[in-house]
């Protein structure tokens, strides 16, 4: 993620943009009291400490079938959720997480289960138990107006706009349009079917795979089959132009609001303009990023600018990052957010959070990757970057925050030091333990992790495995409240 304001001033400020504890999170689950069998209820949580009812226990998602249809004049979204899970332990119900809507039928393997709902969480008792390890199929239908969310980020979640809508938001907003088992600890693959009025585009993850128009209805289908964190699902639907391209064996879909061609920006160009000159050169910033993190963890790429002017952050979807138009309004806060999120491909999407509490590791390798661009740009190196920071004075909050446990609340979890001190741990790491070294870290952990969930742990273990060094004390004092006493 790249929130507006703060990602234009740290971009003045700086020409361009850690252990603590790891949570093991399991699928827990909890004893059903009296009851005569094995079987148990998932729990409605899957762990997070940070936020325990997100997620759940009991239960591995490996697919979510969205099939879905979005109606502009009434706002309301309506259609059927299908969701392959395996069952991590033997259930008598299981939890799945969704805000509002009134749903019309759960079905468990074709058989109509029984639901209850408390705030977030929909409970579902099967006709039967589902034995641990079996995979079982549930259908939600469902229907209502979404509810949008205010996480103090400002606005996220599901959005109606001016001429359509937009799911976007970190760490909350699947719940908000699908039930799901809503933690980057389960990722599943996605697929999404959008069906809008004809003349609107609906855009998601991954793929697009077909498009058919019925009775003034124009149905959108998506394919993303590498397995996804659901926050990063995105959905947007409206008026956008389409471009569709392929380089370097990736394949582009790009979406840009014909509204934003009328938005003015820097000199004589358009927001789109400036959009559409800044998504040119996500092939470029892809081979850069390859070069440190290793090849591009997906098939496709592509981003979505909607008109969308109080989104205040950019979001690093899967394959598909939604973008502010704000950041637009001028090219070099357009390319370097663009880099932003195309880095959190290899870092939050491919590599993913095992706890919220990890976040460092996603911000900290995106705003390095900002660095390393400046530095591709001819504009500073990450060492001139890392040095500039360092002279921050002692007493400023920047050195207050613990980066590798900042807390939940949105303005720590997303607060500029575990960005900005996240990039500088990743760089005194590099001062640590010499180019040759760094750079196999760094390849090693966007490779060997890509597709699992981990945390800082995992990413201390990997650097002293090869480097062969102890590096408790370097992470102690870069990710720990205060500024670091290395920094003399
Ligand atoms: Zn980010």
């Amino acid at each position: 993620m790249t929130r507006g304001r703060r990602a234009r001033s740290w971009a003045a400020a700086t020409t361009g943009g850690v252990l603590l504890g790891g949570v093991v999170l399991s699928g827990c689950t909890t004893q059903v009291e009296g009851s005569a069998t094995a079987a148990v209820a998932g729990a409605d949580g899957i762990g997070d400490p940070y936020y325990p009812l997100d997620g759940n226990g009991g239960y591995d998602v490996g697919s979510y079938g969205l099939e879905l249809r979005f109606d502009p004049d009434s706002d309301v979204l309506s259609g059927t959720a299908t969701v392959v899970a395996t069952a991590t332990a033997t259930l008598s119900s299981f939890n799945l997480d969704l805000l509002g809507f009134e749903i019309s039928s759960v079905t468990v393997d074709g058989e109509a289960a029984q639901t209850a709902r408390d705030g977030g969480e929909l409970t579902v008792t099967p006709a039967g138990s589902l034995a641990e390890g079996a995979e079982f199929t549930t259908v939600v239908a469902y229907e209502g107006v979404p509810e949008e969310l205010d996480d103090g980020l400002g606005l996220a979640g599901f959005l109606q706009t001016a001429d359509g809508s937009l799911a976007v938001g970190q760490p909350d907003v699947a719940a908000s349009w699908f039930p799901v088992n809503d933690h980057p600890a389960d990722a599943a693959s996605v697929e999404v079917s959008i069906t809008v009025p004809e003349g609107l585009e609906g855009i998601s993850n991954g793929e697009l795979v077909d498009s058919s128009t019925e009775d003034g209805w124009t149905t959108w289908q998506w394919s993303a089959p590498d397995p996804m964190a659901p926050y990063l699902v995105m959905l947007a639907v409206g008026e956008f132009e389409i471009d569709e391209y392929e380089e370097d064996g990736i394949r582009y879909w790009d979406a840009i609001d014909p509204a934003l061609a009328d938005e003015p920006a820097q000199g004589t160009e358009s927001i789109a303009d400036i959009a559409s000159a800044s998504l040119a050169r996500q092939p470029e910033a892809i081979a850069v990023l390859s070069e440190w993190f290793g090849p591009y963890p997906f098939d496709v790429a592509g981003g979505v600018v909607d008109d969308v002017p109080e989104l205040g952050f950019a979001l690093e979807n899967q394959t598909r990052p939604v973008y502010s138009p704000a950041f637009f309004s001028d090219t070099g806060s357009g390319e370097v957010v663009v880099v932003h999120e195309l880095a959190h491909q290899w870092a939050g999407d491919s590599v993913r959070l095992a706890g919220w509490q990890h976040i460092w590791l996603n911000e900290g390798f995106a705003t390095y990757a900002e660095w390393l661009w400046a530095e591709h740009e001819g504009t500073s190196t990450p060492q001139e970057e890392f040095d500039r920071l360092a002279r921050r004075p002692a007493g400023s909050s920047f050195w207050r925050t613990a980066i590798g446990d900042p807390g939940p609340d949105s303005d720590d979890l997303f607060s500029e030091a575990v960005y900005v001190r996240g990039a500088m741990t990743v760089h005194a790491l590099r001062m640590a333990v010499g180019e040759e070294a760094f750079a196999e870290i760094v390849l090693e952990w966007f490779t060997s992790e890509a597709g699992r969930a981990v945390t800082t742990d995992d990413f201390v273990a990997l650097a002293e495995e090869v480097s062969g060094e102890e590096l408790d004390d370097l992470f102690a004092e870069w990710l720990g409240e205060g500024r670091p006493a290395s920094l003399g």
